[in-house]
């Protein structure tokens, strides 16, 4: 008797404990197939529909380019549906794109953006998300993966970004609109329409559809796929892990802290001012700096920073013209705020 209950027993454990790992496999091996909307931005007429217009280059048809080659390529790949929030030159309203998004049950949406501006000053791409928990961790861990992407095609990288409306919620309305209906949003703002670094990428149709094919490349990997047709598989790419923010992420709306300039050497004979900057700011990153040899009057074009240290050193070409120069230069955060350093005057170059 007791050693038939012993086994009623065992058989009871086993098959009560059994199914548990086979629920676990068949959990993960039933992960729903991504939905993925892609946003042209901008679209019809009026100028506040056409977004950024320079030179000839208008922005939303470059957005629609893109937007039609990522379609192209993320369809490469198995058990994965896109849609497109415009396929024609047609205002959308924002809450409409993300509605949108919303009915056709979208686990992320991909605004396809260039940017532009007033000065001309900025080239690289952005990436906007929300600032808000869940959301900002998808919006960063796509985002690092994009950046990542669109750096190795020569686009200077100024990374992940949040920017937060007076209300308190995040200010741009596609990402607003998204983040309301549940939805994690980006804006790849992907390069300038307006500077010579990024002109001639931008003018090149194969590099729009290079973009194209970047931004499917990194929902890919985002979210694991794989494409037989492509013959890859990302089911196990490691993505860096971005944690939920414990506060709210706004943009960083202080100057950079430091920006002090030093004259190292002069070379009167080649005209070479040789000069060593520091430049600081606790809250994002350095990204571009700028110098003048007329006490400030004008600037260089924005120099790229290099992150990985806080001095570095460069030469200044001074004009023949230039009896006099004044040495000051300019550090630019990753939301365009700068700091001006001290002046240096040069007393030994004429
Ligand atoms: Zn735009």
């Amino acid at each position: 008797m007791i050693k038939k209950l012993f086994i009623a027993t065992l058989v009871a454990l086993l098959t009560f404990t059994a199914p548990t790992p086979v629920t676990n496999i068949t959990a993960v091996a039933a992960e729903k197939n991504p939905v993925i909307v892609i946003d042209p931005g901008h679209g019809g007429f009026g100028d506040r529909n056409l977004g950024a217009q320079y030179n000839g280059l208008s922005e939303k048809a470059l957005t629609l380019q893109v937007a039609n080659a990522m379609k192209a390529e993320l369809e490469k790949y198995d058990n994965v549906t896109v849609y497109l929030t415009r396929t024609d030159d047609r205002y959308i309203s924002l809450e409409d794109r993300a509605a949108f998004a919303k009915s056709v049950n979208a686990d992320f949406v991909y605004s396809i953006h260039f940017n532009a501006s007033s000065e001309h000053l900025f080239y690289g791409s952005e990436i906007w998300t929300s600032g808000f928990d869940k959301y900002y961790k998808a919006g960063a861990e796509f985002g690092n993966i994009e950046s990542e992407a669109l750096g190795a095609l020569g686009l200077y990288q100024k990374g992940v970004k949040t920017k937060l409306g007076s209300s308190g919620k995040d200010y741009y309305g596609i990402i607003r609109a998204s983040v309301a209906r549940d939805i994690p949003c980006v804006i790849i703002e992907h390069a300038y329409i307006d500077h010579g670094y990024d002109v001639p990428k931008v003018k090149d149709a194969s590099f729009t559809n290079t973009l194209g094919v970047t931004d499917a490349t990194s929902v890919a990997k985002y979210f694991g796929l794989k494409s037989a047709t492509l013959g890859v598989d990302y089911s196990n790419y490691k993505k860096a892990t971005v944690a939920k923010p414990s506060v709210v992420l706004g943009a960083d709306l202080s100057d950079p802290e430091t920006c002090q300039v030093n004259v190292l050497a002069t070379d009167k004979a080649s005209g070479n001012v040789l000069v060593e900057m520091t430049a600081n700011d606790s809250n994002s990153p350095i990204i571009y700096f700028s110098y003048s040899y007329d006490g400030g009057k004008t600037y260089s074009y924005l120099q790229m920073w290099d992150r990985s240290k806080q001095t570095q050193s460069f030469n200044v070409a001074v004009p023949k013209t230039c009896k006099n120069p004044v040495i000051v230069c300019r550090a630019y955060n990753n939301y365009e705020l700068f700091k001006e350093s001290n002046a240096v005057a040069v007393t030994d170059f004429q």
